[in-house]
């Protein structure tokens, strides 16, 4: 039953570090392994102990997809977006560290090739999480689908059944943003999700062909809606509110690169092109959120495509997990810090 669910935490976002293995092509190269972790920190070179970045957890690359699935306490959030509050996990870092293969493992062998079940990601493994406990809940819930890719400030609905035109973000009261004609998918299966995904995911790959590598510069952005058929049985949240569905959607965030964080929390310093003007405004949003003093401050969701849609998310109802992803590499170091830096002012 859902009666002793987990209560919401404290802190609406958690961060947590996700250091991959040195890649093949690293180690051809002679690069050397340069950040070192240990417990919930870890050390970039040339600094002493003041300079170490501490997360909720931090996992380096002997970590399998499993532990990490583990260490990020996922199924609580799932727990708490069937008890009605949007949960997000969004992967961060820039291109080649990590980010989709913490959500969705590596590509496929071949076309149509199942991933490894050892090497399925985070969504995976949700996903089969979810169609099992839904199964034991007794109540009739009913899931359904989106999935969608964000790419130069527009939307494209990556489950389109014709070719896909871009959408329009809209908002009114009852729904919040939400995108104009997005196909939502009612799903009877973890099978028929599993296959969403690998229709969605094949898509974001041959959109990266034709659109210069498009895939690293666009957010993917897959929601389930989590609902009961009759308002009488779904759990309320808390004493006295009124029960409603519950949202877990996952971020795989463009290629962070193109951001550079400068000065002091939230004043996220952005190149002049439109591709990463979320990330700045998903930073900020989030250091608005985190202010202490923020009761009164206007969080400018609107800033984009990206944080309109994360608005419930981030903002009242919703509980987030940031998987920052870094490679080892001192190649990467430049980056590495900046990701280290973005991740730590979230939390
Ligand atoms: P991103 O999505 O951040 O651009 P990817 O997830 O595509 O990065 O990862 C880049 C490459 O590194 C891919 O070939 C991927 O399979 C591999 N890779 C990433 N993380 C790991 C890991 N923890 N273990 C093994 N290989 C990994
Ligand atoms: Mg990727």
């Amino acid at each position: 039953s859902l009666e002793q669910g987990p209560e919401r935490p404290e802190t609406p976002i958690q961060v947590v570090l996700r250091v991959r293995p040195m890649s093949a092509a690293e180690l051809r190269r002679g690069e050397q392994s340069v950040l070192h972790c240990s417990g919930s920190r870890t050390l970039p070179p040339g600094g002493g102990p003041e300079v170490a970045f501490r997360f909720g957890a931090v996992l380096d690359g002997a970590r399998t997809q499993e532990d990490v699935f583990r260490a990020c306490g996922v199924r609580r959030l799932g727990e708490l977006a069937l008890r009605g509050f949007s949960c997000t996990v969004f992967t961060f870092g820039q291109t080649g560290s990590g980010k989709t293969y913490t959500l969705t493992g590596p590509p496929p062998q071949g076309e149509g090739a199942p991933v490894p079940p050892g090497l399925a990601g985070i969504m995976q493994r949700t996903f089969a999480w979810l169609f099992d406990r839904v199964q034991h809940l007794g109540a009739p819930v009913t899931l359904r689908a989106s999935y969608l890719e964000i790419y130069n400030e527009q939307v494209r609905d990556l489950l389109s059944l014709g070719s896909p035109r871009p959408l329009a973000v809209r908002w009114n009261k009852t729904r919040g943003f939400h995108v104009a004609q997005l196909r939502v998918v009612e799903l009877g299966s973890l099978e028929a999700l599993l296959e969403l995904l690998q229709l969605g995911l094949s898509r974001r790959r041959s959109s990266a062909h034709t659109l210069n590598q498009a895939s690293s510069r666009s957010h993917a952005l897959l929601t389930l809606y989590i609902g009961c058929q009759s308002a009488q049985q779904m759990p309320p949240v808390g004493p006295g509110e009124p029960p409603i569905g519950g949202k877990l959607c996952f971020v795989d965030l463009a290629g962070s690169e193109k951001v550079a964080a400068t000065g002091s929390r939230g004043e996220l310093m952005l190149e002049a092109n439109s591709i990463n003007r979320s990330l700045l405004a998903l930073g900020h949003c989030i250091s608005l959120l985190l202010d202490p003093q923020r009761k009164q401050s206007h969080i400018p969701f609107r800033d984009s495509k990206l944080t309109k849609l994360l608005a419930d998310s981030l903002g009242g109802r919703g509980v987030t997990l940031m998987v920052a992803c870094v490679s080892p590499s001192a190649q990467c170091l430049p980056e590495t810090l900046s990701t280290l830096r973005y991740a730590s002012r979230a939390q």
